[in-house]
Protein backbone atom coordinates (compact mmCIF):
# COMPACT_ATOMS: atom_id res chain seq x y z
CA UNK A 1 0.00 0.00 0.00
CA UNK A 2 1.50 3.20 -0.88
CA UNK A 3 1.26 5.78 1.86
CA UNK A 4 2.82 9.84 2.24
CA UNK A 5 2.97 10.85 5.83
CA UNK A 6 -0.24 13.29 7.21
CA UNK A 7 -1.68 15.30 10.34
CA UNK A 8 -4.87 13.02 10.70
CA UNK A 9 -7.99 14.66 12.65
CA UNK A 10 -10.90 11.62 13.21
CA UNK A 11 -13.69 12.30 15.42
CA UNK A 12 -13.74 9.46 18.39
CA UNK A 13 -16.56 9.45 21.79
CA UNK A 14 -14.67 12.33 23.89
CA UNK A 15 -13.84 14.40 20.75
CA UNK A 16 -11.59 14.93 18.01
CA UNK A 17 -7.44 13.72 18.17
CA UNK A 18 -5.09 14.85 15.74
CA UNK A 19 -1.71 12.55 15.48
CA UNK A 20 1.06 12.61 12.66
CA UNK A 21 0.33 9.10 10.42
CA UNK A 22 0.94 7.48 7.30
CA UNK A 23 -2.05 7.91 5.26
CA UNK A 24 -2.73 5.61 2.55
CA UNK A 25 -3.03 7.47 -1.06
CA UNK A 26 -5.92 5.05 -2.37
CA UNK A 27 -7.72 7.28 0.13
CA UNK A 28 -7.12 10.99 -1.30
CA UNK A 29 -10.44 12.54 -2.25
CA UNK A 30 -11.77 12.95 -6.26
CA UNK A 31 -9.78 15.65 -7.39
CA UNK A 32 -8.25 16.06 -11.06
CA UNK A 33 -4.04 17.28 -9.83
CA UNK A 34 -2.38 15.52 -7.75
CA UNK A 35 -0.18 18.12 -5.67
CA UNK A 36 3.39 17.21 -4.23
CA UNK A 37 3.39 19.69 -1.32
CA UNK A 38 6.53 21.64 0.25
CA UNK A 39 5.46 23.86 2.29
CA UNK A 40 2.24 24.17 4.70
CA UNK A 41 0.92 26.67 7.24
CA UNK A 42 -0.46 27.05 10.50
CA UNK A 43 -3.57 29.52 10.24
CA UNK A 44 -6.38 30.24 13.52
CA UNK A 45 -8.53 27.93 11.40
CA UNK A 46 -5.96 25.18 11.44
CA UNK A 47 -5.62 25.40 14.85
CA UNK A 48 -9.16 25.25 15.57
CA UNK A 49 -9.58 22.08 13.02
CA UNK A 50 -6.43 20.54 14.99
CA UNK A 51 -7.36 20.93 18.84
CA UNK A 52 -11.11 20.70 17.78
CA UNK A 53 -12.06 23.71 19.77
CA UNK A 54 -14.67 25.14 17.07
CA UNK A 55 -16.77 22.58 14.62
CA UNK A 56 -14.51 23.60 11.43
CA UNK A 57 -13.74 19.69 10.25
CA UNK A 58 -16.83 18.36 8.67
CA UNK A 59 -15.88 15.36 7.49
CA UNK A 60 -13.27 11.98 9.00
CA UNK A 61 -11.09 11.30 8.80
CA UNK A 62 -9.42 14.83 7.85
CA UNK A 63 -6.37 16.15 7.19
CA UNK A 64 -6.25 19.59 8.12
CA UNK A 65 -4.20 22.51 6.24
CA UNK A 66 -6.49 25.25 4.84
CA UNK A 67 -3.29 26.32 2.45
CA UNK A 68 -0.48 24.98 1.22
CA UNK A 69 2.31 25.37 -1.45
CA UNK A 70 3.86 22.74 -3.69
CA UNK A 71 4.54 21.01 -7.38
CA UNK A 72 1.87 19.03 -9.68
CA UNK A 73 2.75 15.72 -9.61
CA UNK A 74 -0.04 14.71 -12.04
CA UNK A 75 -3.20 16.83 -13.85
CA UNK A 76 -6.09 16.08 -16.24
CA UNK A 77 -6.89 19.54 -15.97
CA UNK A 78 -6.71 21.71 -18.89
CA UNK A 79 -4.58 24.38 -16.55
CA UNK A 80 -1.85 22.77 -14.77
CA UNK A 81 0.76 20.24 -15.80
CA UNK A 82 3.27 17.84 -13.69
CA UNK A 83 6.00 19.97 -13.13
CA UNK A 84 3.91 23.35 -11.89
CA UNK A 85 4.23 25.17 -9.00
CA UNK A 86 1.29 25.86 -7.50
CA UNK A 87 -0.59 27.74 -4.46
CA UNK A 88 -3.53 26.65 -2.10
CA UNK A 89 -5.80 28.18 -0.46
CA UNK A 90 -9.30 27.88 1.42
CA UNK A 91 -11.97 26.17 -0.81
CA UNK A 92 -12.77 23.83 2.09
CA UNK A 93 -9.89 22.43 1.80
CA UNK A 94 -8.75 20.99 5.74
CA UNK A 95 -12.60 21.24 6.51
CA UNK A 96 -14.25 18.93 4.17
CA UNK A 97 -11.66 18.53 1.31
CA UNK A 98 -8.54 16.72 2.56
CA UNK A 99 -5.92 19.14 3.38
CA UNK A 100 -2.35 20.94 3.31
CA UNK A 101 -0.96 19.08 6.30
CA UNK A 102 0.50 16.31 4.73
CA UNK A 103 2.88 15.45 1.45
CA UNK A 104 0.34 15.13 -1.03
CA UNK A 105 -3.08 16.75 -2.29
CA UNK A 106 -5.41 15.80 -4.77
CA UNK A 107 -8.03 18.07 -5.63
CA UNK A 108 -9.75 20.40 -8.28
CA UNK A 109 -7.39 22.49 -10.65
CA UNK A 110 -9.47 25.14 -10.71
CA UNK A 111 -8.94 25.77 -6.92
CA UNK A 112 -5.29 26.00 -7.65
CA UNK A 113 -3.26 29.42 -8.37
CA UNK A 114 0.41 29.21 -10.17
CA UNK A 115 2.88 30.15 -7.40
CA UNK A 116 3.24 34.07 -8.41
CA UNK A 117 6.24 35.04 -10.05
CA UNK A 118 8.93 36.21 -7.69
CA UNK A 119 7.48 34.39 -4.53
CA UNK A 120 9.48 31.06 -3.65
CA UNK A 121 6.81 28.39 -1.85
CA UNK A 122 8.35 29.03 1.34
CA UNK A 123 7.88 32.98 1.17
CA UNK A 124 4.01 32.02 -0.62
CA UNK A 125 3.56 30.33 2.81
CA UNK A 126 5.28 32.67 5.03
CA UNK A 127 2.48 34.94 3.49
CA UNK A 128 -0.59 31.90 3.58
CA UNK A 129 -4.14 32.26 4.01
CA UNK A 130 -3.66 35.01 6.82
CA UNK A 131 -1.58 37.20 4.44
CA UNK A 132 -3.54 36.91 1.59
CA UNK A 133 -6.71 37.87 3.58
CA UNK A 134 -4.88 41.06 4.86
CA UNK A 135 -4.57 41.80 1.18
CA UNK A 136 -7.83 41.36 0.26
CA UNK A 137 -9.06 43.42 3.15
CA UNK A 138 -6.64 45.61 1.61
CA UNK A 139 -8.50 45.84 -1.82
CA UNK A 140 -11.58 45.95 -0.03
CA UNK A 141 -10.96 49.29 2.10
CA UNK A 142 -9.54 50.37 -1.47
CA UNK A 143 -12.59 49.52 -3.34
CA UNK A 144 -14.05 51.54 -1.01
CA UNK A 145 -12.53 54.76 -2.01
CA UNK A 146 -10.57 54.79 0.51
CA UNK A 147 -6.44 55.99 0.93
CA UNK A 148 -3.92 57.36 3.14
CA UNK A 149 -5.16 60.86 2.44
CA UNK A 150 -8.45 59.72 4.32
CA UNK A 151 -6.47 59.46 7.40
CA UNK A 152 -5.74 57.00 9.88
CA UNK A 153 -5.97 53.32 9.38
CA UNK A 154 -6.18 50.62 12.13
CA UNK A 155 -5.16 47.17 12.36
CA UNK A 156 -6.50 45.15 15.01
CA UNK A 157 -5.02 41.65 15.99
CA UNK A 158 -1.39 43.36 15.26
CA UNK A 159 0.73 40.99 15.99
CA UNK A 160 -0.78 38.02 14.58
CA UNK A 161 -0.52 36.59 11.10
CA UNK A 162 -3.54 38.85 9.04
CA UNK A 163 -2.17 41.84 11.36
CA UNK A 164 1.21 41.47 10.71
CA UNK A 165 1.06 41.41 6.90
CA UNK A 166 -1.64 43.86 6.85
CA UNK A 167 0.80 46.61 8.39
CA UNK A 168 3.42 46.09 6.16
CA UNK A 169 0.48 46.25 3.29
CA UNK A 170 -0.86 49.24 4.66
CA UNK A 171 2.47 50.94 5.26
CA UNK A 172 3.86 50.49 1.75
CA UNK A 173 0.54 52.06 0.32
CA UNK A 174 1.07 55.40 2.71
CA UNK A 175 -0.82 55.26 5.36
CA UNK A 176 -0.68 55.97 8.92
CA UNK A 177 -1.01 52.90 10.75
CA UNK A 178 -2.30 52.35 14.12
CA UNK A 179 -1.93 49.09 15.58
CA UNK A 180 -4.05 47.50 18.52
CA UNK A 181 -2.20 44.86 20.53
CA UNK A 182 -2.79 42.78 23.47
CA UNK A 183 0.80 42.39 23.64
CA UNK A 184 2.78 45.45 24.32
CA UNK A 185 6.21 43.62 23.91
CA UNK A 186 5.83 43.48 20.61
CA UNK A 187 6.05 47.28 19.91
CA UNK A 188 9.68 47.05 18.65
CA UNK A 189 8.48 44.28 16.27
CA UNK A 190 5.26 46.20 15.18
CA UNK A 191 7.21 49.33 14.83
CA UNK A 192 9.56 47.68 12.35
CA UNK A 193 6.69 46.04 9.71
CA UNK A 194 5.46 49.99 9.28
CA UNK A 195 3.25 50.86 12.48
CA UNK A 196 2.90 54.31 13.35
CA UNK A 197 1.02 53.86 16.60
CA UNK A 198 0.70 51.32 19.19
CA UNK A 199 -2.71 51.20 21.14
CA UNK A 200 -3.94 48.48 24.10
CA UNK A 201 -6.13 45.99 22.95
CA UNK A 202 -7.72 46.85 25.93
CA UNK A 203 -9.05 50.16 25.10
CA UNK A 204 -11.20 47.84 22.31
CA UNK A 205 -12.25 44.67 23.94
CA UNK A 206 -14.52 46.11 26.50
CA UNK A 207 -18.43 46.84 25.97
CA UNK A 208 -18.10 50.53 24.84
CA UNK A 209 -20.73 53.04 23.48
CA UNK A 210 -22.51 53.40 19.90
CA UNK A 211 -20.00 56.24 18.95
CA UNK A 212 -17.46 57.53 20.10
CA UNK A 213 -14.51 60.15 18.84
CA UNK A 214 -13.84 59.66 15.32
CA UNK A 215 -10.39 58.23 15.10
CA UNK A 216 -9.75 56.66 12.15
CA UNK A 217 -10.78 56.14 8.79
CA UNK A 218 -10.11 52.70 7.71
CA UNK A 219 -9.66 49.01 9.62
CA UNK A 220 -8.76 46.18 9.33
CA UNK A 221 -10.53 43.68 12.22
CA UNK A 222 -9.34 39.98 12.80
CA UNK A 223 -10.80 39.78 16.24
CA UNK A 224 -14.57 40.77 15.87
CA UNK A 225 -16.74 41.04 19.12
CA UNK A 226 -17.08 43.89 21.58
CA UNK A 227 -13.53 44.77 19.03
CA UNK A 228 -15.25 44.88 16.10
CA UNK A 229 -18.18 47.18 17.58
CA UNK A 230 -15.75 49.71 19.01
CA UNK A 231 -13.38 50.05 15.90
CA UNK A 232 -16.74 50.61 14.11
CA UNK A 233 -18.21 53.48 17.03
CA UNK A 234 -14.55 55.28 16.39
CA UNK A 235 -14.75 55.56 12.51
CA UNK A 236 -14.45 58.44 10.91
CA UNK A 237 -17.37 60.13 8.58
CA UNK A 238 -17.66 57.95 5.63
CA UNK A 239 -14.54 55.64 6.46
CA UNK A 240 -14.80 51.87 6.53
CA UNK A 241 -13.62 48.74 8.64
CA UNK A 242 -12.92 45.32 6.90
CA UNK A 243 -14.03 42.70 9.17
CA UNK A 244 -12.26 38.91 8.74
CA UNK A 245 -11.87 37.40 11.72
CA UNK A 246 -12.73 36.12 15.23
CA UNK A 247 -9.94 36.11 17.82
CA UNK A 248 -12.10 37.54 20.07
CA UNK A 249 -15.57 36.03 19.14
CA UNK A 250 -18.26 35.58 16.65
CA UNK A 251 -20.46 38.15 17.73
CA UNK A 252 -21.34 41.58 17.24
CA UNK A 253 -22.13 43.77 20.38
CA UNK A 254 -22.71 46.82 17.76
CA UNK A 255 -25.34 49.58 17.10
CA UNK A 256 -26.52 50.98 14.08
CA UNK A 257 -25.38 54.35 14.86
CA UNK A 258 -21.95 54.45 13.02
CA UNK A 259 -23.55 53.15 9.50
CA UNK A 260 -26.66 55.71 9.87
CA UNK A 261 -24.92 58.94 11.88
CA UNK A 262 -21.39 58.13 10.25
CA UNK A 263 -22.24 56.73 6.85
CA UNK A 264 -19.67 54.04 7.88
CA UNK A 265 -19.56 51.01 6.10
CA UNK A 266 -18.76 47.26 7.26
CA UNK A 267 -16.99 45.39 4.48
CA UNK A 268 -17.20 41.62 5.04
CA UNK A 269 -14.17 39.51 3.87
CA UNK A 270 -14.24 35.55 2.82
CA UNK A 271 -10.81 34.04 1.77
CA UNK A 272 -12.45 30.67 1.34
CA UNK A 273 -14.29 31.02 -1.86
CA UNK A 274 -13.44 33.89 -2.97
CA UNK A 275 -13.50 34.20 -6.63
CA UNK A 276 -10.36 33.08 -8.70
CA UNK A 277 -9.83 36.40 -10.73
CA UNK A 278 -10.01 38.38 -7.36
CA UNK A 279 -7.57 35.79 -5.92
CA UNK A 280 -4.68 35.99 -8.82
CA UNK A 281 -5.18 40.16 -8.20
CA UNK A 282 -4.38 39.67 -4.48
CA UNK A 283 -1.66 37.15 -4.82
CA UNK A 284 -0.20 39.55 -7.80
CA UNK A 285 -0.33 42.15 -5.70
CA UNK A 286 1.44 40.74 -3.11
CA UNK A 287 4.29 39.44 -4.85
CA UNK A 288 5.13 43.16 -5.76
CA UNK A 289 3.94 45.46 -2.15
CA UNK A 290 5.37 42.88 0.12
CA UNK A 291 9.10 43.40 1.02
CA UNK A 292 10.81 39.97 1.30
CA UNK A 293 12.65 41.79 4.51
CA UNK A 294 9.45 42.54 6.41
CA UNK A 295 8.05 38.78 5.26
CA UNK A 296 11.09 36.95 6.88
CA UNK A 297 10.74 38.95 9.97
CA UNK A 298 7.27 37.92 10.69
CA UNK A 299 7.83 34.22 9.43
CA UNK A 300 9.12 31.43 11.70
CA UNK A 301 9.50 27.94 10.08
CA UNK A 302 8.94 24.50 12.02
CA UNK A 303 9.35 21.00 11.04
CA UNK A 304 6.31 19.08 10.11
CA UNK A 305 6.36 17.42 13.46
CA UNK A 306 5.74 20.57 15.58
CA UNK A 307 2.97 21.21 13.66
CA UNK A 308 0.44 20.40 16.11
CA UNK A 309 2.07 21.85 18.87
CA UNK A 310 1.82 25.05 16.81
CA UNK A 311 -1.76 24.37 16.45
CA UNK A 312 -2.50 24.73 20.40
CA UNK A 313 0.09 27.91 20.58
CA UNK A 314 -1.49 30.07 17.80
CA UNK A 315 -5.15 29.52 19.98
CA UNK A 316 -3.04 30.42 22.93
CA UNK A 317 -2.23 33.78 21.10
CA UNK A 318 1.59 32.79 21.82
CA UNK A 319 2.12 32.71 18.20
CA UNK A 320 3.81 36.43 16.47
CA UNK A 321 3.26 36.22 12.68
CA UNK A 322 3.02 33.29 10.51
CA UNK A 323 4.86 29.78 10.99
CA UNK A 324 5.34 28.10 7.65
CA UNK A 325 5.42 24.21 8.20
CA UNK A 326 8.28 22.38 5.94
CA UNK A 327 6.85 19.21 4.57
CA UNK A 328 9.18 16.60 4.48
P1 LIG B 1 -3.49 34.80 14.81
O1 LIG B 1 -3.76 33.99 16.02
O2 LIG B 1 -2.16 34.78 14.19
O3 LIG B 1 -3.85 36.33 15.13
C1 LIG B 1 -4.95 36.71 15.91
C2 LIG B 1 -4.55 37.87 16.78
O4 LIG B 1 -5.70 38.38 17.44
C3 LIG B 1 -3.60 37.47 17.92
O5 LIG B 1 -2.27 37.44 17.53
C4 LIG B 1 -3.86 38.59 18.90
O6 LIG B 1 -3.14 39.74 18.48
C5 LIG B 1 -5.36 38.88 18.70
N1 LIG B 1 -6.19 38.23 19.70
C6 LIG B 1 -6.16 36.91 20.07
N2 LIG B 1 -7.10 36.66 21.00
C7 LIG B 1 -7.72 37.83 21.23
C8 LIG B 1 -8.78 38.23 22.10
N3 LIG B 1 -9.38 37.35 22.93
N4 LIG B 1 -9.18 39.51 22.08
C9 LIG B 1 -8.59 40.41 21.26
N5 LIG B 1 -7.59 40.10 20.41
C10 LIG B 1 -7.16 38.82 20.40
O7 LIG B 1 -4.61 34.40 13.74
P2 LIG B 1 -4.67 34.76 12.18
O8 LIG B 1 -4.02 36.07 11.97
O9 LIG B 1 -4.27 33.58 11.40
O10 LIG B 1 -6.23 34.94 12.00
C11 LIG B 1 -6.86 36.05 12.64
C12 LIG B 1 -8.38 35.90 12.53
O11 LIG B 1 -8.76 36.03 11.17
C13 LIG B 1 -8.90 34.55 13.01
O12 LIG B 1 -10.12 34.72 13.68
C14 LIG B 1 -9.11 33.78 11.72
O13 LIG B 1 -10.07 32.79 11.85
C15 LIG B 1 -9.53 34.90 10.80
N6 LIG B 1 -9.29 34.61 9.39
C16 LIG B 1 -10.32 34.76 8.53
C17 LIG B 1 -10.18 34.57 7.19
C18 LIG B 1 -11.31 34.86 6.29
O14 LIG B 1 -11.37 34.32 5.18
N7 LIG B 1 -12.22 35.71 6.68
C19 LIG B 1 -8.92 34.04 6.65
C20 LIG B 1 -7.83 34.00 7.61
C21 LIG B 1 -8.05 34.26 8.94
P3 LIG B 1 -2.34 40.65 19.53
O15 LIG B 1 -1.53 39.69 20.36
O16 LIG B 1 -1.52 41.57 18.70
O17 LIG B 1 -3.38 41.35 20.34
Amino acid sequence: MTTFKAIRIDKGESGTTAAYVDFPEAELMEGDVTVRISHSTINYKDGLAITGKSPVVRRFPMIPGIDFAGVVESSSHAGFKPGDAVVLNGWGVGETHLGGLAQKARLKGDWLVPLPKGLSAAQAMAIGTAGYTAMLAVLALEGQGLSPAAGPVLVTGAAGGVGSVAIALLKHAGWHVIASTGRPEEEAYLRALGADEIIPRQELSAPGRPLGKERWAAAVDSVGSHTLANVLAQTRYNGAVAACGLAQGMDLPASVAPFILRGVSLLGIDSVMCPKPRRLAAWARLSVDLDAAKLASITQTVPFDQAIEAAHSILEGKIRGRVVVEIP
